[in-house]
């Protein structure tokens, strides 16, 4: 991958991207179907790099804590891969979705096998094939652990109220997941699955420990051999063509890195060899994915040249 040209100042484009994200007055709404995200002030926006001599760089509300939602299925993905390998794309698909997170309509025609792991359908099997047969609590802290460990910092943690808040309005997952249980694509209760589904959802990091614990997948020297080379290449690949759903072809044309949404207004970024990337702002487009971030990432990648193509 070419780095940019010029002596690359990070504290100066952070700097500057804050300035002008700061400038635009539409922040997009935060996701209103999930009511402890509803009331979340959309006009907040935090950025933290780490760069490849491990410093991190940050701007804005990069300390505040937020749902990283989707984000977390990069870590479940993780997580499944190390405990059942390639045995899951028996089950999940590797092809972008072209539909939105929590679409149904391929899931018929393609016989109950979710198009990847991010869509919302996919992340369900995800989660059923972590709990195979433990518990919820079991499962859940695999994927706690592992992030603590990729970030170095055991004060994350999960806010249990944004994933009751999820229950009582998540309609359209527990369809997602019934509908996955008639094609025999659960090997566990729809509800137990869905509780866990939600409780890693809910996992609640700030932007620095989220730059911080995608260090591994950048590939960054401080947590070369947390995972391996295949791994990281597959997982970006993913992140990349599906991460952000159907604005995953959109989101590769203006940045150009892999990157993974959340609809609490999260994106995780990796430029392979340069630095690890979380950008947090609550309001989103309308693919669910945060506006003044993604706006952000494309300023980033064009100040500083990181781009994979
Ligand atoms: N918990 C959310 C849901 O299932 C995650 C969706 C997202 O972040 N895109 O709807």
């Amino acid at each position: 991958m070419q780095g940019a040209s010029f002596p690359i100042d990070l504290n100066t484009i952070l700097f500057g991207i804050h300035e002008e994200i700061h400038a635009q007055d539409d922040w997009g709404m935060p996701a209103q179907y999930i009511p402890q995200l509803a009331c979340v002030d959309p006009a907040q926006f935090g950025m933290a790099i780490v760069d490849a001599s491990g410093k991190c760089i940050t701007v804005g509300d990069a300390d505040v804590p937020f749902s990283i939602q989707s984000v977390s299925k990069v870590f479940a993905l993780i997580s499944t891969l190390g405990r059942i390998g390639d045995q899951l794309w028996k089950r999940v698909g590797r092809e972008p979705s072209g539909a939105s997170f929590d679409s149904m309509v391929l899931l018929e025609s393609e016989n109950g096998r979710p198009r990847n792991p991010f869509v919302n359908a996919g992340a369900l099997v995800v989660t059923d094939a972590l709990l195979s047969g433990r518990e919820p609590k079991q499962a859940l802290a695999e994927v706690l652990g592992l992030i603590r460990t990729l970030a170095e910092d055991d004060d994350i943690h999960i806010d249990a109220s944004v994933a009751r808040s999820e229950q009582t309005t998540g309609a359209r997952n527990k369809a997602l997941a019934h509908y996955l249980d008639s094609h025999d694509n659960l090997t566990e209760e729809p509800d137990k699955v869905l509780g866990t589904y939600f409780h890693q959802c809910a996992i609640e990091m700030t932007a620095r420990q989220l730059a911080m614990a995608g260090r591994a997948l950048a590939g960054l020297p401080g947590a070369r051999g947390l995972m391996s080379k295949e791994r990281i290449r597959r997982v970006n690949a993913l992140m990349m063509t599906c991460g952000h759903y159907d604005g995953s072809g959109q989101f590769a044309f203006r940045v150009g890195l892999p990157g993974k949404s959340g609809v609490g207004g999260g994106i995780l970024m990796v430029a392979p060899g340069q630095a690890s990337i979380a950008v947090w702002s609550p309001g989103l487009d309308s693919y669910g994915n945060s506006k003044a971030g993604t706006d952000a990432a494309a300023l980033l990648s064009k100040a500083t040249g990181w781009s994979v193509f």
